[in-house]
C-alpha cells in the first residue's frame, strides 16, 4: 500500500511543474516548456475548432498539443522510475492507466456513431468529473507539510475540487442517460426543487468553512455525497429539449474540475487547459441559450424557475399522408424548393440520396436551398458535417435566420427527419415545454412534406401540431428510403 501510495506520489510529482521552470536546465524544466508548447497549441486548436475552414488544422494542433502532454508526463515519470522501487511502481501503474485508457478511447471512438457522439462526450465529462474527485480525496490523504495560511488554501482547493468533480461526474451520467433514451428526457420536477438547489449550494458554502478550519475527512464524504446527489437533481430537472446546452455546461464544468485538479497538483497544463474548457464552455452554453431563447441563469442552476409544462391532451385533428410519386409530381412541378433535416436524416443516413436530390432539382431549375436550425441533429454543427460529407455545396446551406423569412414564398419545404426544430408550438403556445425556442417557420410555406416513421413526437417528446396543419402532408418510412423512392419517380 505504501509503494502504491509512494508511486502516486512520483507521477504527482512527475507532473508538477509550477516551481521548476527557473534555474537550472532539469527535466522538470524541460517538461514545463513541452507544458507550454501543449498549451499553446490546445489555444491555436481552439481557434481553429471555431471556423469550417480551419476546424481539420484546429484538430491537428488539438492532437499534438495531448501528444507533446503525454510524451512531457511519460517521460518525466521514466525519469524518475530509473533509480527507485516506487518509481518503478508508478511507472508501471501509469503504463497500466494508459493502456486501459487508450484502449478504452481507441475502441468508443471507431464504434460511436455521429448520433451518439453527444452521449459519449457526456460519459467521457463523467470520468473528468470522477478523476477530479480522486484527485482531490487524494490532495486530502496525501495533504503536504505547509504554513498555515497556505494550508487553509490547499484545503478549500481539495474541497472545491472535490464538489466541482462530483457534480459533474453524476450530471454528465444522467446527461449520458437521458440522451441514449435509457432515462426519460422529460424534466423531474420534484416540489421544492429550486429550493433542493439552492439549500445544497449554501450547505456547500457552510460545509467549505467548516473543512478550511478542521479538515476532517467526514466533511469530505459529506460534500461529495451532497455534490453526488445535486449533480444528480441539476441535470435530471432538465428537459430534453435543452439538453444541447446542458452538454455545452457539463463541459464546462469538467473544465472547472480538472482547473481544480490543476490546482491540487500544482500543474500548470491542466489549470490552463481546464480553463480553456471552462470558459469556451460557459461561452458556448451562453450562445446556445441565446439562440434558443433560453435563460442562462435557469439553465445552469437546473431550469431554476421553470413551471411543469401543461399536459399535452390537445387534439389537433387528422393529418393527410402522400406518396413518393406524388412528392416527386409535386416537386417537379416547384419554383422553389426547401430541405430542412433533423436527427431523422442523421440516423437514416439519408444525407447521400437528399444530395442528389437537391441536385437533380437544380438541375431541372428548381431553386433548392437548406435550412440548417442550431440545435438540428444531436450535436452542434450535425447537419452541417452530413451535408459537407455528402458535398452539398456550402453555399446553399443557410441558417436558420437566413433562410426564414424566405419560408413565407417557398413551393415546397421538406422535412427530412425533422420534429422539435419545426414545430409551430415554440412560436405559438406559450404553453409548450419547448415555448419561445426559435424554430424554422415551415409552415409558412406554401406546401409541407414531412418524412418520418410514424406520428411520435421529437426528442422534446412534444406532439407537433406542424402535421396536422392543411398545407402539410406526411411520407411515413425511412428517410432515406423515401428519397430514393422520390429519385426513382423522377
Ligand atoms: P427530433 O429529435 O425532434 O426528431 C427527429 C425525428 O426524426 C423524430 O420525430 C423521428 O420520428 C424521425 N426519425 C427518426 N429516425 C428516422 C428515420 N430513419 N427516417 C425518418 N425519420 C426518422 O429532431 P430535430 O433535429 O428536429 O431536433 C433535435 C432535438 O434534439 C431538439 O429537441 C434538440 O434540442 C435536441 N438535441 C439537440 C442537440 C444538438 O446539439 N443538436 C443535442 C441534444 C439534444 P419517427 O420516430 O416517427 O420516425
Amino acid at each position: 500500500m505504501s509503494t502504491v501510495r509512494e508511486a502516486t506520489a512520483t507521477i504527482t510529482r512527475s507532473i508538477t511543474v509550477s516551481d521548476t521552470v527557473s534555474g537550472p536546465l532539469t527535466a522538470e524544466s524541460i517538461a514545463g516548456a513541452a507544458y507550454i508548447a501543449a498549451a499553446l497549441l490546445f489555444i491555436l486548436s481552439l481557434a481553429g475548432l471555431s471556423r469550417h475552414e480551419k476546424a481539420r488544422s484546429g484538430v491537428i494542433y488539438g492532437i499534438w498539443g495531448m501528444a507533446i502532454a503525454l510524451a512531457a508526463t511519460i517521460w518525466l515519470t521514466l525519469q524518475d522510475a530509473w533509480g527507485t522501487a516506487h518509481g518503478r511502481t508508478g511507472l508501471v501503474l501509469l503504463v497500466i492507466a494508459v493502456l486501459i485508457g487508450g484502449a478504452v478511447g481507441l475502441w468508443r471512438a471507431r464504434v460511436v456513431q455521429m448520433t451518439g457522439m453527444p452521449e459519449l462526450i457526456a460519459l467521457l465529462h463523467s470520468f473528468v468529473g470522477l478523476a477530479a474527485v480522486l484527485v482531490g480525496w487524494n490532495g486530502h490523504l496525501e495533504a503536504p507539510e505547509l504554513p498555515d495560511g497556505l494550508k487553509a488554501i490547499h484545503h478549500a482547493e481539495v474541497f472545491i475540487g472535490v464538489f466541482i468533480g462530483a457534480v459533474t461526474f453524476t450530471g454528465s451520467i444522467v446527461a449520458f442517460l437521458k440522451l441514449s433514451a435509457r432515462m426519460k428526457s422529460s424534466p423531474l420536477l420534484l416540489p421544492g426543487k429550486n429550493g433542493i438547489n439552492l439549500g445544497a449550494l449554501a450547505a456547500f458554502v457552510a460545509l467549505t468553512i467548516w473543512y478550511v478550519n478542521d479538515s476532517q475527512p467526514w466533511l469530505l464524504v459529506v460534500v461529495t455525497l451532497l455534490a453526488l446527489g445535486l449533480g444528480w437533481h441539476l441535470v435530471a430537472s432538465i428537459g430534453g429539449g435543452d439538453m444541447p446546452v446542458v452538454v455545452s455546461m457539463l463541459n464546462s464544468y469538467s473544465g472547472w474540475a480538472a482547473a481544480a485538479a490543476g490546482f491540487l497538483l500544482n500543474n500548470d497544463l491542466l489549470i490552463i487547459t481546464g480553463a480553456l474548457v471552462g470558459s469556451s464552455g460557459a461561452y458556448l452554453s451562453y450562445i446556445m441559450c441565446k439562440a434558443m431563447n433560453r435563460s442562462f441563469v435557469s439553465v445552469i442552476a437546473g431550469g431554476f424557475g421553470l413551471e411543469a409544462p401543461r399536459g399535452g391532451d390537445t387534439d389537433y385533428g387528422e393529418h393527410r399522408e402522400i406518396t413518393a410519386q406524388a412528392t416527386a409530381e409535386l416537386l417537379t412541378n416547384a419554383a422553389s424548393v426547401v430541405i430542412t433535416p433533423g436527427y431523422g436524416m442523421a440516423v437514416a443516413q439519408a444525407q447521400y440520396p437528399v444530395a442528389e436530390l437537391a441536385q437533380q432539382l437544380r438541375e431541372r431549375g428548381v431553386d433548392v436551398r437548406f435550412g440548417i436550425h442550431p440545435v438540428a441533429g444531436r450535436l452542434p454543427g450535425h447537419m452541417n458535417v452530413l451535408l459537407a460529407e455528402a458535398k452539398v455545396p456550402y453555399d446553399i446551406v443557410l441558417e436558420m435566420d437566413e433562410i426564414n423569412e424566405d419560408l413565407t414564398g417557398t413551393s415546397v419545404v421538406l422535412v427530412i427527419g425533422a420534429n422539435d426544430t419545426v414545430n409551430p408550438a415554440a412560436a405559438e403556445d406559450p404553453g409548450s415545454p419547448i415555448a419561445g425556442m426559435p424554430v424554422l417557420r415551415v409552415w409558412e410555406a406554401e406546401n409541407v412534406v414531412v418524412f418520418k416513421r410514424s406520428m411520435a413526437a421529437g426528442y422534446a417528446g412534444v406532439q407537433n401540431p406542424l402535421f396536422f396543419r392543411d398545407n402539410s402532408q406526411m411520407l411515413f418510412g425511412d428517410a432515406k428510403q423515401r428519397v430514393e423512392d422520390i429519385l426513382r419517380a423522377f
